[in-house]
């Protein structure tokens, strides 16, 4: 049994049994079983499917999203979005059985047309600071290509997605095409990676188990997407809109209070306009609503638990804090959104991803300065670059190694564009029209028209 506490209050507010190695082989035995007759669903049957698995989630989304409050500590407005982003996901890859066409290439003696086939079994391993928008960016478009899906919730954060099982079967998903194994990550995650019936394991989560789980998938050259950690820049030159850099910054990186891999917790700012842009920033931090994530105020909640937060603590003892917003007093896992200036690019602070509410701040001098900064760093994952200066702002999007990049805004996410990292921040692309692809292995076949 595994205890589910509010990181709001630190009470306890259910148990989940831990699934076993032995019972994740039968349910992983099960969903093989499955795969054929899942793979022979009608196309445009498969699309219903997910449609009506779509509407049911918009049907329980209050409940959903109240579930992720409790459970995840996220605020209701941000709640509401991922209950809203895993309805537009399941309705965004309803299109896509119909449509999942191969090609009819030239040659000579024959036809050649290829094919997109299912792969199996997916593992998809979710991690505990999206629980509900990551499950959906894996078991939606793995189950429209034709895979039957096994999904593993982090251990802080099951509810949501055994609720959307629920939901699932009664949308009409065939029984064990898509099924939720709650559990550690080394016994349930472990067995995805290991047994021969996962075809593809589809993980989220830290760059140190994620390398783990690539080795484990080389052993049986498994398919593997990798969605890991970040530590990305936020780049203000001094032409920019200052007033909106600054008043934007503080939700690019203390959203979901920083447990995000796309936070934007390296704030690069052009020298000139150093001193004014932290002066902006001071305002717009301190007003920052950090409060019961309950109330439809809230702007930040507390961490998902008492260990991430004393970790987070860890990064600010002995930094240069410039200024911090509120937190509440009393019971849960709180953390004061947090301005640290960096006096290096070497700084703990400034290298590390914190998973936190806490930026780091550093001046430079000029585009190439800017590059050579932002690119310093093991992680590729997103970013953002500010200025007027259309050619400038397409010359650094172009030159930040990072997969995910926005200029003159904060957006990482979007279901309809590819998201995913480069360097240590993960391998593949989900979402987007082509993310299918990544659930489908392609088959060729000639037919020969010789007499
Ligand atoms: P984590 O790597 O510890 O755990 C992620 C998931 O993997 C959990 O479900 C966990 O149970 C499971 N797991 C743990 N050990 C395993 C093993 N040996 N084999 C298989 N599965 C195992 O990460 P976390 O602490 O839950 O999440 C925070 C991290 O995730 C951060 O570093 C963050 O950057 C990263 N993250 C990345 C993205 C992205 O899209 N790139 C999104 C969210 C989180």
């Amino acid at each position: 049994m595994t205890r589910v506490v509010d990181p709001a209050s630190g009470t306890v507010v259910g148990e989940v049994v831990a699934t076993t190695a032995e019972e994740v082989d039968a349910a992983v035995g099960r969903a093989a079983a499955a795969f054929p007759r899942w793979r022979d669903v009608a196309p445009g049957e498969r699309a219903r499917l997910l449609r009506r698995f779509a509407a049911l989630v918009d049907a329980h989304l209050e409940e959903l999203a109240l579930l992720e409050v409790r459970n995840s500590g996220h605020t209701i407005g941000n709640a509401r979005w991922e209950a809203g982003n895993v309805r537009d996901v399941l309705d965004y890859y309803a299109g896509a059985p119909e449509r999942l066409t191969g090609r009819q290439i030239p040659v000579p003696g024959g036809l050649d047309i290829t094919f997109h086939e299912p792969l199996g079994v997916v593992g998809v391993i979710v991690p505990w600071n999206f629980p509900m928008p990551i499950a959906a960016w894996g078991f939606a478009p793995a189950l429209a290509a034709g895979n039957t899906v096994v999904l593993k919730p982090a251990e802080l954060t099951p509810l949501t997605a055994l609720r959307l099982a629920e939901l699932g079967r009664e949308a009409g998903l065939p029984e064990d095409v898509f099924t939720v194994l709650p559990g550690r990550g080394d016994v349930v995650g472990e067995r995805f990676v290991t047994h021969p019936a996962v075809r593809k394991v589809c993980f989220t989560g830290s760059t140190e188990v994620g390398t783990r789980i690539m080795a484990g998938c080389a052993a049986q050259v498994k398919r593997v997407t990798l969605e890991l950690g970040g530590k990305s820049a936020n780049v203000v030159f001094a032409d920019a809109d200052l007033e909106r850099a600054a008043a934007t910054a503080p939700y690019a990186v203390f959203d979901n209070a920083g447990q995000d891999c796309c936070a934007r917790s390296r704030i690069l700012v052009q020298r000139p306009a150093y001193d004014r842009f932290l002066e902006l920033l001071e305002p717009a931090v301190r007003a920052l609503r950090v409060e019961d994530p309950a109330r439809e105020t809230a702007e930040m909640g507390p961490l998902i638990s008492a260990a991430q937060r004393d970790r987070v603590a860890g990064y600010v003892d002995g930094a240069r804090v410039a200024f911090t917003g509120s937190r509440p007093d009393g019971p849960g896992f709180w953390h004061a959104p947090t301005v640290l200036l960096a006096d290096s690019p070497a700084d703990r602070h400034w290298r590390e991803e914190i998973f936190g509410p806490v930026v780091s701040v550093l001046p430079f001098d000029d585009e190439a300065d800017a590059v050579r900064l932002a690119n310093d760093t093991e992680y590729g994952l997103s970013g953002s670059v500010w200025t007027r200066d259309v050619g400038r702002a397409l010359r650094m999007a172009r030159a930040v190694e990072a997969g995910n990049l926005s200029v003159n805004s904060h957006s990482s996410v979007r279901y309809w564009t590819p998201f995913g990292g480069m360097k240590r921040s993960g391998l593949g692309r989900e979402l987007g029209p082509d993310a299918l692809h990544a659930f489908t292995d392609v088959k060729n076949v000639f037919i020969s028209t010789e007499e």
